[in-house]
């Protein structure tokens, strides 16, 4: 869906996915409230609105131009419908690589397949690219594929990755990993989420699929949910869009027009929030309450250097460990005026979460680990609120 490929990505997430420059034509695309569509003979894709509907080309469009697609993406009713269109094409007998920590949701959707007997699931410390080459290598000998017998429509291996991962922020070396997958036969997808499609390009990295929760940053505004996934591959897409079209996992036309509203000012918003964060783990690396801080952006971070060689910007959500109990922990959260205990992230607002608060976050995330998902607002009043909050709670300074 390459448009125009010497504009810039924030000129195209701007002029893209707008109706033909006709007279009289709208500046935005209409939202098309329809279910049905009017046909004689034989039907097609555009038949039904559960099989298309306009008010999903904008934002497939600017999707995939960003992330270099060669074709449009899919979108779906929700990031997870989005993962799920592709987890669900490993067929019965095959194998899901993941790394230990993943978002959440997309680890359940990995053990119900696996407890239903259809898959099976290994775990990846993705920090460790020799232990992830291993995996690989075992994954695709065991299943007997290589990479002259790829099936694209039901892929025996599929290995599902994220980078930076949540919540624990580590990056792992997508462009050796993709390729040692492409190498032995096994299909790609790379949850893009936390890097948004102007910080990380995983199909150029060699992913077969790059998905997104689009209810993050890309429509930003923590108002709508979507998903959307991208990929080159016809064998892919049509697999994806098959399970989208039979699911019923399908994107509203209002949420998808909000989707496109949101996305325009994607370029703005990503700066001033990566800018936040990057001088929020700065400062917060030498606070005395703070154990640990994992952001990519900062130098001193184990993921730096590799985040520095496949991204293009650092992303908005950082975390924290304090040197303090759950329960203080919490009452961290409950002290703050500015940022808003909540989860998810990439909205214009700031958001922050103590994980664990989950049942199903592993032991290995620690219990006083905050995510903070940082937003456009002014970081000296984002820092000042957190500061009072922690002194206040943890080193019980008066305020
Ligand atoms: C939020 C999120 C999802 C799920 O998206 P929903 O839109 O909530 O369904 C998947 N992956 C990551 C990394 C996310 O942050």
């Amino acid at each position: 869906m390459t448009q125009q490929p010497e504009l810039s990505p924030s000129t195209r997430l701007v002029v893209g996915g707008r109706p033909a420059h006709e007279h009289n034509a709208p500046v935005n695309p209409p939202i098309q409230m329809s279910s049905t569509y009017r046909q004689v003979g034989p039907s097609g894709i555009d038949s039904y609105a559960r099989f298309t509907n306009q008010s999903w080309d904008g934002l497939e469009q600017v999707i995939s131009d960003l992330e270099g697609g060669q074709l449009p993406g899919l979108l779906f009713a929700s990031g997870m419908a989005a993962v799920a269109s592709v987890l669900n094409l490993v067929p019965v007998g095959g194998t899901i690589l993941m790394p230990a920590h993943t978002y959440m949701a997309s680890v359940t959707i990995a053990n119900q397949l696996e407890q239903r007997g259809v898959v099976k699931v290994v775990r990846l410390d993705i920090e460790n690219t020799e232990s992830v080459l291993e995996d690989l290598t075992n994954a695709a000998a065991a299943a007997g594929v290589d990479a002259n017998s790829v099936n694209y429509a039901a892929p025996k291996v599929l290995l599902w990755l994220e980078s930076p991962t949540n919540p624990m922020l580590e990056v792992a070396d997508l462009p050796a990993i993709l390729s040692a997958a492409k190498s032995l036969g096994i299909v790609s997808a790379v949850d893009n989420t936390f890097a948004t499609p102007l910080g990380q390009h995983p199909l150029a990295l060699g992913a077969d699929i790059v998905a997104h929760s689009a209810t993050k940053s890309i429509a930003g505004h923590s108002d709508v949910l979507l998903g959307i996934t991208v990929t080159s591959n016809k064998e892919l897409y049509d697999a994806m869009q098959a399970y989208r079209t039979s699911n019923g996992a399908i994107a509203g036309p209002f949420e998808a027009w909000l989707g496109l509203r949101g996305v325009r000012t994607l370029a703005l918003r990503v700066e001033k929030a990566n800018a936040n964060a990057l001088e929020l783990a700065r400062r917060l690396k030498d606070h005395p309450a703070v154990q640990a801080v994992r952001y990519p952006g900062l130098p001193e971070d184990p993921g730096y250097e590799r985040a520095a060689a496949q991204m293009q910007s650092f992303g908005c959500v950082l975390s924290i460990t304090l040197d303090a109990t759950p329960e203080q922990t919490d009452d961290v959260l409950r002290a703050l005026q500015v940022w808003t205990p909540a989860t998810s992230l990439g909205g214009v607002e700031s958001l922050v979460e103590r994980r664990r608060r989950h049942a199903a976050e592993p032991d290995s995330i620690p219990e006083s680990l905050l995510r903070l998902s940082v937003g456009i607002e002014d970081v000296e009043d984002l820092y000042a609120d957190l500061v009072t909050a922690i002194n206040a709670t943890v080193l019980g300074e008066e305020k």
